[in-house]
């Protein structure tokens, strides 16, 4: 049987963690199937086409899915999802929303946030905010995962897959709930999901002025993404799509600054697979200091401004 890969879409262009979505499939057996939803997505259509090891494609381009609704989506996973054994998502909210519906209706076991694939029925996940590791088996003939995109290399290359294309007839759509208004964050930055560099700021700051002040000529010296620990968020510092950690975003980067942030648990849960971490605190004693690379002991205040400056 084959895998059914599910794309998160941004204005209907293709989200690369696609390409991590295609690397964690071609650990299982079978053909991959790319299912793309939404409404003018033509792009991402087109992306598609170049995906290595991508051998259908499956479009649903309606009006009535331009709203991301989960429960949509749902709906259009359930019509195709008895035709394979896996289906893909990644651990994103776009994935968290729609896949243990999907699973539920199947009455199938869904393995959330994995991070390892041995073969088509062995799995690897997190638990205890990445304290264990837990290896799982699976043996049911649907499995569905949702994937931590920053375990997975991304496939590379561009190639003519010669994808069969399919559109599908849209089943009938629930109209539980209605999208009133949608605020997206815009940024010139780098995303934070997939940033080679990450500067990262907590309640250390000490405001949402000094956040900004300190933070972001920083990033802008590394061409960094910025993010926050939750403390941050909670105070204001920082918008909320900024969140690493066990409850907002889990990522690797190659750099990862940490200032002004204690190393709590749950956000070491969302950067410990960072390649090089620097943690700058005053605290001689703070945790995140267990986990750093190098370790810079003093005032914020003083250190960033001296650090971009060097730079
Ligand atoms: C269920 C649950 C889920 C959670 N999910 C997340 C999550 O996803 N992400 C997350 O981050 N947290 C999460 N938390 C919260 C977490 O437990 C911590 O409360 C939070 O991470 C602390 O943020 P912080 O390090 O910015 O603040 P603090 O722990 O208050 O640390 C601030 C640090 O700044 C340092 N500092 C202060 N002033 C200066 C200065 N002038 N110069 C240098 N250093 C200075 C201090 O020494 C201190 O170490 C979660 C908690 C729970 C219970």
């Amino acid at each position: 049987m084959a895998n059914l890969i599910i794309a998160e879409l941004e204005k209907s262009s293709l989200k690369s963690s696609v390409r991590q979505l295609i690397t964690a499939a071609n650990k299982l057996q079978g053909d991959n199937h790319l299912l793309l939803i939404g409404y003018q997505i033509g792009d991402a259509l087109a992306q598609a086409k170049q995906l290595p090891g991508i051998k259908k494609i499956l479009v649903v381009d309606n009006p009535a899915l331009g709203d991301e609704s989960p429960e949509k989506t749902t709906e259009i996973v359930l019509s195709i999802a008895t035709n394979y054994s896996h289906i893909l998502t990644p651990a994103s909210a776009f994935g968290k929303n729609f896949l243990p519906r999907v699973a539920a209706r199947l009455d199938m076991t869904q393995i959330s946030d994995v991070i390892a694939i041995q073969d088509a029925t062995h799995f690897s996940r997190p638990i205890y905010a990445g304290s264990l590791i837990a290896d799982i088996e699976v043996t049911e003939s649907i499995i569905p995962l949702t994937i931590r995109i920053s375990a997975f290399d991304a496939v590379m290359g561009d190639e003519d897959n010669q994808a069969e294309i399919t559109h599908l007839a849209l089943p009938d759509l629930p109209q539980l709930s209605q999208r009133i208004a949608l605020q997206l964050h815009e940024s010139s930055r780098p995303n934070l999901d997939s940033a080679k560099i990450v500067v990262s700021g907590g309640r250390g700051l000490g405001s949402e002025e000094n956040f900004h002040q300190l933070l972001e000529p920083l990033a802008d010296k590394l061409s960094a993404a910025l993010g926050a620990s939750r403390a941050a968020v909670d105070l204001g510092y920082a918008p909320n799509d900024y969140q690493v950690g066990q409850t907002g975003k889990i990522i690797a980067p190659q750099l990862y600054i940490a200032v002004g942030i204690s190393g709590a648990i749950q956000h070491l849960a969302g950067m410990k697979n960072s390649k090089c971490i620097v943690a700058i605190n005053k605290d001689p004693d703070a945790a995140i200091f267990s986990i750093a690379d190098y370790s810079l002991v003093g005032d914020l205040n003083e250190v960033v401004p001296e650090l971009t400056s060097k730079l």
